[in-house]
């Protein structure tokens, strides 16, 4: 019998089992991701990097990951605007090995004493005052966390509701190049129809580069990809930094809009991270808000306090968002 089951071993599950670790619980994480699994979503925002060393995490920020001194964004008439990391008052910006990055922080919990289990949940039932988790096994736990990223499966498996703000989907590709990328900034470029690109330099020198465009047109440039590669051939800002390749495989198509999960939590259950509240790849605060999320979960943050934290953030998220959108034709 566990304390606390949280399922769902990404930034906020494994921070959420390391904190309850740390004090005491017995935990475990159940997620059947692979160490090494290609995962997108790699740049951590200036202030993530406070919350791991406010965890004693500090170390994991070394080798193979790499600092970035900023982004150049081509979004409206104003042309390309740089913005520079190194005098943020929240720290530097880190380009992740992101499999490298969530192992590591899979690894510290289980050295605090979590519990790993590698399956997917495929049920949970009330079994008395706690619950039954079948994931691959049967387990039992006084307490769930949902931390399964943007399908919050188990909030929406109790009830809860996940609203989306649009439909946006981002399609991306990773390759070596035979010329490395020419920037090791972020680079953002808003094209045609509410769809903008990213691409940034990973690590390790390869190229990630991706398409976010409405639904619709997401499959449809999904089924020819050679429209994907067109279309980045096509940008003015991103072109000048990179050479697309001459073929491309598409990773699957990802939802890549902001939501609100609602409720977050309930009798013998909470939802953290993009369960809870996601964030479009523009804001590149997910991981961040993550990591964030678990901690105030776990360090004895009240309920109520922490509504209000994440009812703060969404409207400043909002605020900051809807300009750059409304700029973009969406
Ligand atoms: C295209 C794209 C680009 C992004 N770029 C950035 C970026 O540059 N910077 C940034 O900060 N954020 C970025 N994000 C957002 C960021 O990736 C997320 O905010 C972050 O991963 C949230 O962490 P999490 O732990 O809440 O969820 P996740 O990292 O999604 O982890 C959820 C885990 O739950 C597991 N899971 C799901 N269902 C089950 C189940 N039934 N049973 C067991 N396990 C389950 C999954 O396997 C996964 O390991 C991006 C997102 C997208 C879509």
């Amino acid at each position: 019998m566990f304390d606390t089951a949280i399922l769902g071993a990404g930034p906020a599950g494994a921070v959420a089992a390391l904190g309850l670790a740390r004090a005491g619980q017995r935990v475990v994480m159940i997620d059947d991701v692979e160490d090494g699994a290609v995962k997108l979503g790699e740049t951590l925002a200036p202030g993530g990097a406070r919350v791991l060393h406010q965890l004693d995490l500090g170390r994991l920020l070394g080798p193979p990951h790499t600092t970035v001194p900023g982004q150049l964004s081509l979004w409206d008439d104003r042309g390309v605007v740089p913005t520079d990391f190194f005098a943020s008052p929240h720290g530097r910006a880190w380009r992740l090995d992101r499999s490298r990055f969530d192992a590591d922080l899979r690894a510290a919990a289980r050295a605090a004493g979590a519990v790993m289990v590698r399956a997917r949940t495929m049920e949970v039932s009330r079994r008395g005052a706690g619950w039954q988790v079948t994931a691959g096994e049967t387990l039992e736990a006084g307490h769930l966390i949902d931390a399964t990223g943007r399908r919050a499966w188990l909030a929406r498996r109790l009830g809860a509701r996940v609203v989306r703000d649009d439909d946006q989907v981002a399609l991306y590709a990773r390759w070596s190049p035979d010329t490395a990328m020419t920037t090791t900034r972020t680079l953002v470029e808003r094209v045609a129809d509410g769809c903008w690109w990213y691409a940034a330099r990973l690590p390790d020198g390869d190229v990630i580069a991706g398409l976010h465009l409405p639904a619709k047109a997401a499959a449809t440039v999904w089924r020819a990809p050679h429209q994907w590669s067109a279309k980045l051939a096509a940008t003015s800002l991103i072109a000048r930094h990179l050479t697309p390749p001459d073929t491309i495989t598409l990773l699957p198509p990802h939802s890549a809009t902001g939501s609100i999960t609602s409720p977050t939590e309930g009798d013998g259950w909470h939802a953290i991270g993009d369960a809870a509240m996601a964030y479009d790849p523009l804001s590149g605060f997910g991981i961040h808000a993550a990591l964030q999320d678990a901690v105030w979960l776990t360090d004895g943050t009240p309920s109520v306090e922490r509504a209000r934290r994440r009812a703060a953030i969404r409207l400043a998220y909002l605020r900051q968002m809807r300009p750059n959108y409304a700029l973009g034709a969406r």
